[in-house]
């Protein structure tokens, strides 16, 4: 039997960025957005909030964009100040590259493996999901899902034991599947 599990975002990521004011090197979005129209064209950032002097940066999400071709609903959400969209655009490669920043992840999800009741099987088939790219160790989620520390999980892979099309080792963040035979 497949079992599946799923990397869930709780929270949204801090943003890695240098602080001009007191040189911390994290940011956390609120969900508030600024929108500047200036005749037809548009400016629109994201706003993230120093985590330790409380300062305010801004990372563009629009840059000078002709007022039409910007979809209604996405100006709505902005001006809603939607969180939602917050966590969409900080996954966004495209808005991590031109801002330069790149997210910390550490306490912001969770391992769902809907209960333990797989963990008795001889053979244990699981395929792992993430809802948004999280890059995260094979080994942490293993040993997290089965309750292994992560020795034995190492020493699971080395045995031949717990084998996988992709690398174990590393971080992942899209999908893959893992069988571990005891
Ligand atoms: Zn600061």
């Amino acid at each position: 039997m497949l079992n599946t599990w799923v990397v869930t975002p709780t929270c949204l990521p801090l943003v890695l960025r240098r602080c001009h004011t007191c040189a911390s090197e994290r940011f956390r979005a609120n969900g508030k957005f600024r929108v500047n129209a200036n005749h037809k064209l548009l400016d629109a950032w994201l706003l993230v909030l120093c985590t330790v002097c409380g300062d305010t940066a801004k990372l563009t999400v629009l840059e000078r964009v002709h007022v039409r071709s910007v979809r209604p609903e996405l100006l709505d959400r902005m001006h809603d100040n939607d969180p939602g969209l917050a966590a969409e655009l900080l996954q966004d490669p495209v808005v991590r590259r031109r801002n330069h920043i790149a997210l910390d992840w550490d306490g912001a999800w969770r391992l769902d493996t809907g209960g333990s009741d797989h963990l008795d099987g001889e053979v244990l088939d699981v395929s792992v999901r993430f809802a948004a790219r999280i890059p995260v160790r094979p080994v942490r989620l293993i040993s997290e899902g089965c309750g292994l520390s992560r020795a034995e999980v190492g020493r699971l892979i080395t045995d031949g034991k717990l084998v996988s099309a992709v690398r174990l080792s590393g971080r992942l963040s899209g999908d893959f599947t893992f069988m571990l035979k005891r």
